[in-house]
């Protein structure tokens, strides 16, 4: 067990930036997510912090000690990465307990292995499998043993670089579910990297966000999910994804689109009458029901398991919205629909990516 402290990290690899003065505090015991797109530089932080890449600036420190410049064997940290390295030779019931006979681990006895081994491979999945050689696995498999392999090796820090991404969604769902137990169970301090918003939500005790190697925004998944501090944020984390519409502010109301629609100014929000804005309305929030005030027409409507996505026209504009089947709504037919005051995200106005007014809870204020 163990904080990880990152100090103005700072990574380049030729003209790429990978990494942008990161400062992070991640709490002993912490179940700490990673998240963002391919490229964000996310392996890079994880990397650094177990050892296999060489900072251009910046510090690690690990339960308050500084090891910016100590060898990765030392820091007593276990990272899992995507591709599963596994003995090919070794069974898996071999693989497995190879890291607890080696080195620093060696300390543990025949009894106490088996222990380790036992509860790990239960709640990976994979305890019918100890008798098999890797290449009579799935892939799916492979990753949990992969992973199985990093988890029995008592550590500081466990480092997950998408540990779940070789699994089908039903198995990823309940993966995730079996891994927050083992962090809360072993109470070890975890980095887990991943680009599914899903898994951050679910996983996470504070999410980071990254882009282009610049942390955006870092705080629990609600603080995240209910409070993007902008619209990239926004943007990553919803299936389908948020919609955002240009909008003038108009006494206690915003106009979208053509004008002919509004929502209206959320508390926290001080804006003028006037003003130009962004509004991020989640497909999720916006509710069809007969007394609201949004009035559209369904141009689509496409079944998603047990929802149903929308498509609505409304003031010129294309309204996402996740509606629940059971409104009996279809294609061609008007619809109202309603939103709450406190789903309203207001961002500035501006071309790419631009920030949110009104509150941020724990953003990058407060984190640096
Ligand atoms: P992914 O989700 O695709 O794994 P990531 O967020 O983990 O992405 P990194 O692997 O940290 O991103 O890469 C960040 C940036 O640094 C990328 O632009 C990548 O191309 C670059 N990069 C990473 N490793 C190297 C390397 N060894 N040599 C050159 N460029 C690299």
């Amino acid at each position: 067990m163990a904080s990880v402290t990152l100090k103005n990290l700072s990574k380049t690899f030729g003209k790429t930036q990978a990494v942008r003065d990161l400062t992070v505090d991640i709490a002993d015991g912490e179940f700490f997510v990673i998240l963002g797109p391919s490229g964000a530089g996310k392996t890079t932080t994880l990397k650094s912090i177990a050892g296999l890449v060489d900072i251009d600036g910046g510090t690690v420190a690990i339960d308050g000690t500084d090891v910016t410049n100590v060898e990765p064997y030392h820091r007593n940290v276990a990272m899992a990465f995507e591709s599963y390295a596994l003995y090919p030779q070794k069974t898996v019931s071999e693989n497995l307990a190879s890291p607890l006979k080696s080195g620093r681990t060696g300390k543990y006895t025949a009894a106490q292995q088996t222990e380790r081994i036992d509860q790990v491979t239960t709640t990976l999945g994979i305890n019918h499998l100890l008798k098999r050689f890797p290449r009579e696995l799935s892939n799916g498999q492979r990753q949990r043993v992969a992973l199985g392999r990093v988890l029995v090796r008592p550590a500081d820090v466990y480092l997950l670089d998408e540990p779940l991404s070789h699994l089908d969604a039903k198995l990823r769902a309940s993966m995730r579910a079996e891994l927050k137990q083992l962090g809360a169970m072993s109470n070890t301090t975890t980095v887990y990297v991943t680009h599914d918003y899903q898994e951050a939500l679910a996983l996470g005790d504070r999410i980071a966000v990254l882009r282009e190697g610049v942390l955006v925004q870092i705080g629990t998944p609600e603080e995240i999910w209910r409070r993007p501090a902008d619209t990239f944020v926004a943007r990553a984390l919803g299936q389908p994804e948020i919609n955002v519409f240009d909008g003038v502010v108009d006494g206690g109301r915003i106009r979208l689109g053509d004008g002919t629609f509004d929502v209206p100014v959320p508390a926290d929000v001080t804006a003028s009458s006037g003003d130009r804005v962004r509004v991020g309305l989640r497909p999720c929030d916006v509710h069809v029901s007969e007394t609201g005030s949004l009035k559209g027409s369904v141009q689509l409507a496409e079944r998603l398991g047990r929802n149903v996505e929308l498509t609505v026209q409304i003031g010129g504009e294309q309204l996402i919205v996740l509606a629940s089947g059971r409104e009996g709504v279809g294609e061609g037919s008007p619809v109202s629909m309603s939103i709450a005051d406190s789903d309203v995200h207001v961002f500035e106005a501006g071309e790419g990516d631009t920030t949110r007014l009104g509150a941020h809870d724990k953003t990058l204020e407060a984190a640096q």
